[in-house]
């Protein structure tokens, strides 16, 4: 050829470089894990640039998270040789909030508009259904919220529900409120986070001048982790592309074996339509992975094929130290013993050399952290959260310890100030304000305040009974505590004051999340004697903040993975009913199995060298252990890229003479033995259901004896003779008859 190639095309393989220099019309790359999608994304739109075909500002460029955007943008740069700036690249909700400024007054709104949070959206959805005087225990708020999310995922303004979508939800006056919901936002000048997308498209749809003003700033439209798009930002793509006149320059990689989002509206189908929707669309297929070697390429293959409805991809191994380990599988006995273990190996991984940053453990939820929070902590193993909190850093952790410390030490002032309306209890910030004084005026605490008021009588109303009620909780638990251990007694005064159940009646996508970091805290509690030994443990790990290297280990969830890659990476609470998390199990069917095999398929391709899957043989359920069942996914794997090893630590010493990988270098020694011989689940028998009939009288520690009215998995809905219809963990109560 007589011009050269440039440097940054010519590392690339022919594949990548037809996706990257068939610039004109649209094109779908459709590609499994680890192929260079996003490289090629990323050098596609230096490419542009370089070859004078667009000006950074006339290039469209849509990431999954702000991680990825950064990351993007700096690739660019690099490229380039300077910092990009003025780019249109971020993420879907970004680029929108960016676009809705110049365009608010089309939806009735000014161009200074607010951004609510969830907080402020749902107190503002329960004013608007106060007039309808709905029993909000029977229609929870926060149910009709995630309605309303679900219609604005799918594009639908009000005017849009039609009577197929509509519900039945809130006496049938959902799609009112939903309406009467977007009045009032607007009134307000504000718009919640799924309105972003929907006037935008609302404008697009609407306004052809507007739509034109974009066509033509717009000459190339790239758009990366295509699979997740939901409806709402599909519409959207395709009425920026699709143009009249001259050919739509839109660009998507996906990977339909990496859609994991669902429950959050995203439609894998949408890749299926490419293809209809911009007829004569050039597809590439990339097949070479970069990432992974051979090894775990193979076994991630092979775990995702018991899935059915892929669209299929052929993925070759690329990289050059060819065969690699294979996939570690370690059994352990509990998750003590599970983060030892990945505490252990990452220390020596990091004594032979190997960066902590190069590093991950990915788990299933967030509440799975907390074991190796405290583990990297107590061997001094500097780590980050990727995409959350710390784990005691977690708003609902600090309520509860915030109760327990309350517990504890009743003079405790900042404590009690957190909890004393949490859950809203109607004592308002005026009430607290006149408890403080009347507080410094006596001699005690807080606490002792209320107490004086509620005998003096000078608390009324609402806050009196509420208050009242609070401090009787208290009570009952320190009673509790002396009889019973603080386990128990934390439960009880986190059901009595209503903590609990203010978690249980929420209905945000994060609800349920926040329930099993409060099952993993109680766990966390019955780990020590007392509770003051906890306490003081917590505090002492909340200050380790770890110094100020970048050198860390990264801890985060298989959602917040996705597209990142590590040399090593650990995947821990591989069990039934962990992973595939119990929720998939309950539903029943294929679908959210086959979303959380995926996520298996995700976290397993995240991995360059190394990964290292981990399931226990008992969790501790509260006070109680309670067996596990290896992850299905694990017999997933074809066996020959399989290695088996990782006993534990008590067979270990007992065969000192022939020691495991694990207690030897990392991952070299090939003996193959040491699975505990559980007895594999088979699909039917693996929703560890209750074994109590319904009917069966029981008696319950705290609340005596009830009638089982209801099993769902390991929880029993009981009839409490004395205490009402509760639920409560099976393996608490005692089968009476
Ligand atoms: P995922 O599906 O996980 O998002 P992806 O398809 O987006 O993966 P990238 O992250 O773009 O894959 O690339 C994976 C790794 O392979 C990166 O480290 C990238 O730099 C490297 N890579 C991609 N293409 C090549 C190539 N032609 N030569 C060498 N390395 C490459
Ligand atoms: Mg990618």
């Amino acid at each position: 050829p007589l011009i050269p190639t440039p440097e940054y095309l010519s590392r690339l393989n022919p594949e990548q470089r037809r996706a990257i220099e068939t610039t004109e019309g649209p094109l779908l790359i459709l590609a499994g894990a680890g192929t260079g999608k996003t490289r090629v994304l990323t050098t596609r739109f230096a490419h542009l640039l370089l070859t004078g075909r667009a000006y950074p500002s006339q290039i469209l460029a849509v990431t999954f998270t702000n991680k990825a955007a950064r990351e993007m943008r700096e690739r660019v740069g690099a490229i380039l040789g300077e910092p990009a700036e003025g780019l249109w690249l971020g993420t879907f909700h970004a680029i929108c909030a960016r676009m809705l400024r110049r365009h608010a007054e089309y939806v009735g709104l000014t161009s200074g508009f607010n951004i609510l949070d969830t907080d402020d959206q749902l107190r503002l959805l329960k004013q608007i259904m106060e007039p309808f005087r709905l029993d909000t225990k029977r229609w929870p708020p926060n149910q009709l919220m995630g309605i309303i999310q679900r219609w604005k995922d799918r594009g639908l303004t009000p005017d849009r529900v039609t009577p197929a979508e509509d519900t039945d939800f809130a006496n049938g006056h959902a799609l009112a409120i939903y309406r009467a919901y977007q009045l009032r936002l607007r009134e307000l000048n504000t718009c919640d986070f799924g309105d972003l997308m929907l006037h935008m498209v609302e404008i697009l749809r609407s306004q052809p001048n507007v739509l034109a003003q974009y066509h033509r700033i717009f000459r190339y439209i790239l758009v990366d982790e295509y699979q997740d798009t939901n409806t709402v930002q599909y519409l959207w793509l395709r009425l920026l592309a699709k143009r009249e006149h001259g050919p739509s320059n839109i660009a998507c990689v996906g990977d339909d074996d990496q859609s994991i989002y669902s429950w959050r509206g995203a439609e894998v189908e949408n890749i299926l339509r490419f293809e209809k929707d911009f007829p004569g669309a050039a597809v590439v297929r990339l097949e070479q992975n970069y990432r992974s070697t051979a090894q775990i390429l193979a076994a991630a293959a092979g775990l995702i094929a018991h899935n059915e409805g892929r669209l299929g991809k052929t993925l070759r191994p690329g990289r050059e130290d060819a065969q690699g380990e294979k996939v570690q599988i370690i059994g352990v006995r509990d998750s003590d013993e599970e983060a030892r273990i990945v505490g252990g190996a990452i220390e020596r991984l990091q004594a032979d050399g190997h960066p902590l940053s190069e590093m991950a453990i990915l788990m299933r939820a967030g509440f799975q952290t907390r074991p190796f929070e405290e583990r990297l902590m107590t061997i001094g193993v500097p780590y980050r959260i990727v995409g959350g909190l710390r784990f005691y850093e977690r708003a609902e952790i600090r309520d509860c310890l915030a109760y327990m410390r309350v517990l504890s030490q009743p003079s405790d002032d900042l404590a009690f100030e957190r909890i004393i309306n949490v859950p809203k209890r109607g004592v308002g910030a005026v009430a607290v304000q006149k408890l403080h004084g009347l507080a410094r005026t006596l001699p005690g605490p807080l606490t002792a305040a209320v107490l004086t008021q509620i005998e003096q009588g000078t608390l009324k109303g609402k806050s009196k009974e509420a208050l009242t009620s609070l401090m009787e909780a208290f009570q009952r638990a320190k009673a509790t505590l002396e009889t019973e251990g603080q386990v128990v007694a934390v439960e009880q005064l986190l059901e009595d004051s209503g903590y609990l159940q203010m978690w249980r009646d929420d209905r945000s996508v994060e609800a349920p999340g926040r329930l099993d970091n409060i099952r993993e805290l109680l766990r966390a509690i019955g780990e020590f004697a007392t509770l003051e030994g906890f306490l003081e443990h917590v505090a002492l790990v909340m200050d380790t903040e770890s110094e100020t290297t970048d050198d860390k280990v990264s801890l985060m969830t298989l959602h917040g993975s996705k597209g990142l890659e590590f040399d090593t990476v650990f995947l821990p609470g591989w069990e039934e009913g962990v992973f595939p998390s119990q929720r998939s199990l309950d539903e029943g069917g294929n679908r959210a199995l086959e979303e959380e095999r995926r996520l298996a398929y995700v976290g397993l391709t995240r991995a360059r060298l190394r990964a290292i899957v981990v399931h226990a043989a008992s969790r501790r359920i509260y006070a109680n252990w309670q067996a596990s069942m290896p992850s299905r996914f694990i017999e997933e794997i074809p066996s020959e890229y399989v290695q088996i090893g990782g006993q534990s630590v008590e067979s270990r010493r007992q065969a000192a003479a022939a020691p495991s990988m694990f207690a030897s270098g990392p991952f070299t020694s090939t003996r193959p033995s040491g699975m505990p011989q559980t007895p594999r689940p088979r699909i039917t028998d693996v929703q560890p259901q209750a074994n109590v009939p319904v009917g069966a009288t029981v008696f319950h520690q705290k609340f005596g004896e009830g009638t089982v009215i209801a099993v769902d998995g390991s929880r029993l809905e009981i009839n409490f003779e004395n205490g009402g219809i509760k639920r409560v963990m099976a393996n608490f109560v005692e089968i009476r008859s």
